[in-house]
């Protein structure tokens, strides 16, 4: 990856001039199966395109309650767009429920917000959805004339998990954000993918930003490099977490959720602690109850932390 990016081959991207940025934009279209793409530098930025690019003031957007784009993303619609966010709760699958999500629309009337668009994310806590709900969300959006944006900071964890295609997962989307960061590797940069006109409309909103970057094919070849060199690998990552949860499962039983590559101890702070502190003893860092695999956890890291919790 690092000697990709040495050799990009660079042009202004302001302009539209930078060859690598060009090819990788054409590249993550074509593999989501939509007509345009847009290189950004973080997953945050790309959630916010999206929402600037679907919604206009006094629009709003229906979202899980602890969604990455409604909770973790500093009020970001609202402080720059007038787009207010209508959460709802999450499924334990990690589902917005189609009732949940057809209560909350507001009916066309003077005193409400104008509902405009469902935010999904995918996965959720590690967890993929299904292609049977993506496909009943879409239907809802149709048939109530809302915009389908997914948070795809991890789909190709979905995918690779599902077996499917991201172009099957995304097909009913209109947009999708995809961060090349965190499991696929590349040191920085998400992109927004959807129609042209939606990217177009981003383009600009990104320039706003301060998101227009210039020779960015030195880091857009890192995420080309991720994209063609980095996805099947995910199922890795997703073997490591299962044998680390047995691992747990073996001292602290159901307490412990896994899905693709993350975990979740729901241990009291009580063991939660003295766990952390042996492990950390053994040169194993973990910070808290969620921990989250990737490439450059190795498969003699993975011996090492189940070492550490076999002797807790
Ligand atoms: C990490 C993440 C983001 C944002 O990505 P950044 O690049 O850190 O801004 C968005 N959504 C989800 C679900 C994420 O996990």
């Amino acid at each position: 990856m690092r000697a990709a990016m040495a050799a990009a081959e660079v042009g202004d991207d302001v302009y539209g001039e930078d060859p690598t940025v060009n090819r990788l934009e054409a590249l993550a279209a074509e593999r989501f199966g939509k007509q345009a793409a847009l290189f950004v530098t973080s997953g945050t930025q790309a959630n916010l395109l999206a929402l600037l690019g679907h919604c206009q003031r006094g629009d709003e957007f229906i979202a899980g309650q602890t969604a990455h784009a409604y909770r973790f993303e500093a009020g970001g619609a609202a402080v720059l767009g007038g787009i207010q966010p209508q959460p709802i709760p999450f499924t334990s699958s990690g589902e917005l429920p189609l009732d949940g999500i057809r209560s909350a629309i507001k009916p066309d009337n003077i005193h409400f917000a104008r509902t405009r668009l469902v935010c999904l994310e995918n996965t959720h806590n590690g967890m993929p959805l299904s292609l049977e709900y993506l496909d009943a969300v879409s239907a809802l959006c149709g048939e109530q004339g809302l915009a389908l944006h997914m948070d795809g900071a991890r789909v190709f964890n979905a995918a690779v998990a599902l077996g499917a295609p991201v172009q099957d997962i995304v097909r009913g989307c209109d947009s999708v954000s995809v961060c090349l960061s965190k499991g696929l590797g590349a040191p920085v940069g998400s992109l927004l993918i959807g129609s042209v006109d939606l990217i177009e409309r981003a383009r600009r909103y990104r320039k706003m930003l301060g998101g227009g970057m210039r020779q960015a094919g030195v880091i857009a070849a890192a995420g080309l490099w991720a994209l063609e060199h980095n996805v099947q690998r995910l199922a890795e990552d997703h073997t490591h977490a299962a044998r680390i949860a047995a691992a747990l499962r073996d001292r602290f039983g159901d307490a412990i959720r896994q899905v693709t590559n993350m975990l979740f101890l729901d241990l009291p702070n009580t063991v939660l602690e003295p766990l952390i502190a042996h492990m950390r003893a053994l040169g194993v860092h973990v910070h808290r109850e969620r921990w989250v695999l990737h490439r450059d956890v190795t498969e003699n890291n993975i011996s090492q932390v189940i070492e550490a919790i076999r002797t807790f």
